[in-house]
C-alpha cells in the first residue's frame, strides 16, 4: 500500500441497508483514505508487520462491520461502548461483540450542534453526531448503546441518544471509598443481569473465565507493545502505536493480540539492529490526557512532522485501556466479579476525586518511556482533565520535567497554532 493509491474500501449497499447517508458517508470515506495515507504511509522505514494495520483501516467501514452482522446473524449481540470502565469481559462471555464509538472526526459535528449545545466536549458531538447524520456504520449496526456516568457531558447526551439507539447507562462512582467500591461492584452484577437478558445467554464461570483471559491476552500484547517502543532508539513511531491502541476498540481481540504479538517479534529484531524512527536523536515526547479517538491523528502528526517521536499515550486510548490485568484464577461468580470490579477501579480517569494515582501513574510512566518531555493533551470543554491539569503541571515542575499543555478541538484551525508551540517546545527542550 502506498500514500497516493491507499483508499478505504466502498460497500454502498451494505451501508444502504444499515440506513445510511451513503452520498455523503462516501465522501467522509474518501477524504480520510486521502488523510491516511498522508499522514501513516509517507512515513519513511515503518516495519512491515504494520501492513495488517493498514489493511485494517482499508477494511474499517467495511470487511469488519460485514463480521459483526455475521455475528448479529448469529444471534450474538453487538453492543456500542464511550469509555474503557464498561466492562468488555462480560460482553465476551455472553458471546457479544464491545465496539467503541467515541467519535474522533470534525465531519460530524455540525450535526450534533443543531440538537447538541456547542460548548461540550468534541469527542461526545463527534459521536452524537456519526448518530443524528447517519454517518457511522459502527453506530448504525449496534444492536444498543451502553454508556456510562462519568462526565456531565456523556451522562446528559445517553438521555438524548436513547430516542435513537436503545442506549443503557452504567452508574459509576466518582470516588473510591468501601461505599463505592461496594456499589460499584453492584452495578457490575447489574451489568451482567441486563446483558444476560438482552443477549438472551446466561454468562457462566467457564465463559467468564475464558473471556477473561482473551481480555488480559489482549491487554498484554498491548503492554508488550508499550514496553517495546520505550525502547531507545524507539523501532516505532507514535503515530503507528497510536493507531493501534485505537484500532484495539474495534477488532476482534484474539486476531488482534495475535498481530500485535507478531508486529512486536519483529520489534525485538529492529531493537537488536538498533533501527530508529525516526532516527536515534530525535527528542522524546510522552502525551497525557484525554483519548484520541479514530481519526484524531493531529497531535501526534505535528509532533513527529517536527522531527521528535512520540513514546507514550497515558490516555484511554492508551495506557489506561491496558496497564491493569485482572486475576484470572477466581473459581465462582463473586470472585470473578469482584476481581473484575478491583480491576476497572484501578483506572485512573480524571472524573474521580481524589485522583492522586493519576500524578503518580503520569511520572511512573514519564520515567519508564524515557521520555524527554510531556505534553498534556485535552479537549476543549472537558473540565475534568482540564483542571486537572494543573496538577500535572506542579508534579512535573517539582521533578524538573519540560512540560507543555494543550487543549484544542478537531477543527484543523488552530494546526498552525499548535505546531509553532510544538516547535518551540522541542527547541527548548533540545536546549
Ligand atoms: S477519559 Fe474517562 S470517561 Fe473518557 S473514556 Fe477514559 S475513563 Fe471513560
Ligand atoms: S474527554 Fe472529558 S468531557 Fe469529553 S467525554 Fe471524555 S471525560 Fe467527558
Amino acid at each position: 500500500m502506498d500514500a497516493e493509491t491507499f483508499e478505504i474500501k466502498a460497500y454502498p449497499e451494505m451501508w444502504q441497508e444499515l440506513g445510511m447517508d451513503v452520498a455523503r458517508f462516501d465522501k467522509m470515506r474518501l477524504m480520510l483514505g486521502e488523510i491516511y495515507g498522508k499522514t501513516f504511509l509517507s512515513q519513511q522505514n515503518r516495519p512491515v508487520r504494520m501492513a495488517y494495520f493498514d489493511q485494517t483501516i482499508a477494511e474499517i467501514h467495511g470487511g469488519r462491520i460485514k463480521e459483526l452482522l455475521a455475528a448479529k446473524a448469529a444471534g450474538r449481540p453487538v453492543i456500542g461502548t464511550f469509555c474503557v470502565y464498561i466492562p468488555e469481559e462480560v460482553v465476551l462471555a455472553a458471546g457479544g461483540i464491545c465496539v467503541g464509538l467515541c467519535g474522533g472526526s470534525q465531519g460530524s459535528i455540525p450535526d450534533a450542534e443543531k440538537i447538541l449545545p456547542r460548548n461540550i466536549c468534541p469527542m461526545v458531538k463527534s459521536a452524537f453526531g456519526f448518530k443524528v447524520g447517519r454517518v457511522c456504520p459502527y453506530i448504525q449496526v449496534v444492536d444498543f448503546v451502553y454508556g456510562e456516568t462519568t462526565c456531565d457531558a456523556k451522562k446528559k447526551t445517553w438521555e438524548i441518544l436513547d430516542t435513537m439507539v436503545p442506549t443503557y447507562v452504567m452508574e459509576i462512582p466518582q470516588m473510591k471509598n468501601e461505599s463505592d467500591r461496594t456499589m460499584w461492584l453492584h452495578e457490575v452484577k447489574e451489568f451482567k443481569a441486563r446483558i444476560e437478558e438482552l443477549s438472551g445467554k446466561e454468562v457462566t464461570v467457564d465463559e467468564l473465565t475464558k473471556a477473561v483471559r482473551v481480555m488480559n491476552d489482549k491487554r498484554r500484547a498491548l503492554q508488550r507493545l508499550n514496553t517495546l517502543r520505550h525502547a531507545k532508539p524507539t523501532p516505532i513511531s507514535g503515530k503507528d502505536v497510536l493507531l493501534i491502541e485505537q484500532i484495539a476498540f474495534y477488532d476482534e481481540p484474539v486476531r488482534f493480540a495475535a498481530e500485535v504479538n507478531e508486529l512486536c517479534d519483529e520489534l525485538e529484531q529492529r531493537i537488536t539492529a538498533g533501527e530508529a524512527v525516526p532516527s536515534k536523536d530525535a527528542v522524546r515526547i510522552m502525551v497525557a490526557g484525554v483519548p484520541m479517538a479514530l481519526p484524531n491523528w493531529k497531535l501526534h502528526h505535528l509532533v513527529e512532522r517536527a522531527g521528535a517521536v512520540i513514546v507514550n499515550e497515558e490516555s484511554c486510548i492508551g495506557t489506561r485501556y491496558y496497564k491493569d490485568l485482572m486475576a484470572e484464577d477466581g473459581q465462582d461468580m463473586e470472585t470473578i466479579l469482584t476481581d473484575l470490579t478491583t480491576r476497572y477501579m484501578n483506572i485512573d480517569c480524571s472524573c474521580f476525586t481524589p485522583n492522586d494515582e493519576r500524578i503518580d501513574q503520569v511520572l511512573k510512566e514519564f520515567r519508564e518511556s524515557q521520555a524527554d518531555g510531556i505534553i498534556h493533551y485535552s479537549l476543549q470543554f472537558c473540565h475534568t482533565y482540564n483542571i486537572e491539569e494543573i496538577r500535572i503541571r506542579e508534579a512535573c515542575a517539582r521533578e524538573g520535567i519540560p512540560y507543555m499543555f494543550i487543549e484544542s478541538d478537531y477543527s484543523p484551525e488552530d494546526v498552525g497554532q499548535i505546531q509553532t508551540r510544538v516547535e518551540a517546545f522541542l527547541e527548548q527542550i533540545r536546549g
